[in-house]
């Protein structure tokens, strides 16, 4: 059984008067890859700031493998929101520099760097001056700084800001391949189809609150998917074999246009197609929407997650 790499209990930080933490509870199991989702100002750098031991809570506890933040440092890896590499520093320095600070030296930190710069596809420019690096070049780099001691837990704070899609799809990647190679992730970001593509299993923050917290299949099946299509005649047949079907609702629109509201939109596919069959009938337009994080975001909120 895969034990907890990370448990958050009650966690709570006051800002003077504002509340940014208000009780966030939840646990990761090790070798996961958990998202955290939320809108700008839900709280979610100052959950990673407090989880990678930068800030303290006001109230609650946050323990990972088993110990408390301040005991488990060597354990975490924190990419930062924030740039936190030296532009006047070269890829390979950069990396050496984080190495050394958790107490690599040697061969060792030669071959973790040059290792680390391999994974971030940075080899050919290692002894080139972060400065002169592309933004992606530099989340990268950004990435790779919190490898180099080798964490079992990597925090990814909004780790695609300002990156092109070349350069994210590289920080995907990576990111699946170290959490295919047993490293544990909390990746949190305000870009829902990252997280829902990334994460089996995400947290919702809104407003300093965990307003859900479960298997991304789970929450988007919290809403039905539509499906839309339309028929060159419609018949009282496919009337009957529509109210026929199960779990499933459906309206008439306009001009031979139908719309079927269903959990299991692929399923219902498959079953509005034999009914098409049965009844020698070719649909002239047909389109399926399967619910995403954005509209699970607008229903338990009421509000659209982008600013
Ligand atoms: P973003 O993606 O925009 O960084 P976030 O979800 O990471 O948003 P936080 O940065 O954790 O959110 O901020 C949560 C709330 O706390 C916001 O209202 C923010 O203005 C406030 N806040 C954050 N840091 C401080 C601080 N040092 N002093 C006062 N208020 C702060």
């Amino acid at each position: 059984m895969p034990s907890l790499m990370l448990e958050v209990a009650d966690l709570r930080k006051h800002y003077g008067s504002l509340e940014a933490l208000q009780g966030v509870t939840f646990v990761v199991e090790e070798g996961e890859l958990f998202g955290l989702l939320g809108p700008n100002g839900a709280g979610k750098t100052t959950l990673i700031s407090i989880l990678s031991g930068l800030l303290t809570p006001s109230a609650g506890r946050a323990a990972v493998a088993g110990r408390p933040i301040w005991e488990a440092r060597a354990e975490i890896g924190l990419v930062p929101q924030d740039l936190a590499i030296y532009g006047e520093l070269t890829a390979r320095e950069n990396l050496e520099f984080f190495g050394q600070l958790y107490g690599l030296r040697g061969t060792e930190l030669r071959r973790r760097a040059e290792e680390v710069l391999e994974a971030i596809a940075l080899t050919d420019r290692a002894d080139q001056r972060a400065a002169t690096f592309s933004g992606g070049m530099k989340r990268r780099l950004n990435l790779g700084a919190a490898l180099m001691h080798r964490p079992r837990l990597l925090l990814l704070d909004e780790p695609t800001t300002g990156v092109d899609p070349q350069s994210r799809n590289r920080i995907f990647e990576e990111v699946r391949r170290l959490n295919a190679g047993g490293m544990t992730i909390v990746y949190t970001s305000h870009y829902m189809e990252e997280v829902q593509s990334l994460c089996p299993r995400v947290g919702i923050l809104d407003g300093g609150k965990l307003i859900a917290c479960n298997f991304t299949t789970k929450l988007l099946r919290l809403l039905p998917g539509q499906i839309r299509f339309r028929v060159p005649q419609v018949t009282e047949g496919l009337i009957q074999r529509l109210n026929d079907l199960p779990q499933v609702a459906w309206q008439r629109l306009d001009d031979g246009r139908f719309e079927v509201s269903a959990h299991d939109v692929p399923h219902t596919l498959l079953r509005l197609a034999s009914v098409f069959a049965e009844l020698g009938m070719e649909p002239t337009e047909i389109e399926a929407n399967e619910p995403n994080l954005e509209r699970v975001f607008l229903h338990l909120t009421g509000r659209e997650l982008r600013d």
